[in-house]
């Protein structure tokens, strides 16, 4: 387990930049912490960081956003407004894994069940004006996030 202290955006999107080096075709990324606190931030700045020139709009409303990009393509899920896990059956969830994408998810909790097991989990608290990072290995590929500078 790794902390780190943010104090602005650039931090963040520095340290995503560092993640993104690390995602490969099998990374699960779960991004969990109160609304606001920068999940999505971080996963627009892997996804930039990975070649992405356009935005990278939150998903809140549609679920997933997909990247083709030239190292790798990304799904970038936000399960905030999933009620029932269940749910995720429904809009076929269970295609978007294993078949070579990476995946970022924020709200990993309401997909309890149905999301594949993390490589990573990044957890964001606020700390006043700052953030605090937590990166947390969860499978022997994700210990190399660990590693990254600081
Ligand atoms: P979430 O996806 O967790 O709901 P967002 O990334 O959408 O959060 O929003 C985070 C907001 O907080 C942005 O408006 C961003 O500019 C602001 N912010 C302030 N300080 C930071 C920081 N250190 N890291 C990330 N975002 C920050
Ligand atoms: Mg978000």
């Amino acid at each position: 387990m790794r902390l780190r202290k943010i104090v602005d955006e650039t931090g963040m999107v520095a340290l995503g930049a560092h993640l993104a080096e690390h995602l490969t075709a099998a990374s699960v990324v779960y991004l969990q912490g109160e609304l606001g606190v920068g999940k999505t931030t971080l996963a627009r700045a892997m996804v930039q960081a990975l070649g992405h020139a356009g935005p990278v709009k939150s998903p809140t409303y549609t679920l997933v956003e997909a990247y083709r990009l030239d190292r790798l393509s990304v799904y970038h899920f936000d399960l905030y407004r999933v009620a029932d896990a269940r749910e995720l059956e429904f809009i076929g969830m269970r295609d978007y894994f294993g078949h070579g994408s990476a995946v970022l998810v924020e709200w990993p909790e309401n997909g309890a069940g149905f999301l594949p097991p993390p490589d990573l989990v990044v957890t964001i608290c606020r700390q006043g004006r700052d953030r605090r990072v937590e990166l947390a290995a969860k499978s022997p590929g994700g210990l190399q996030w660990l590693s990254i500078p600081a």
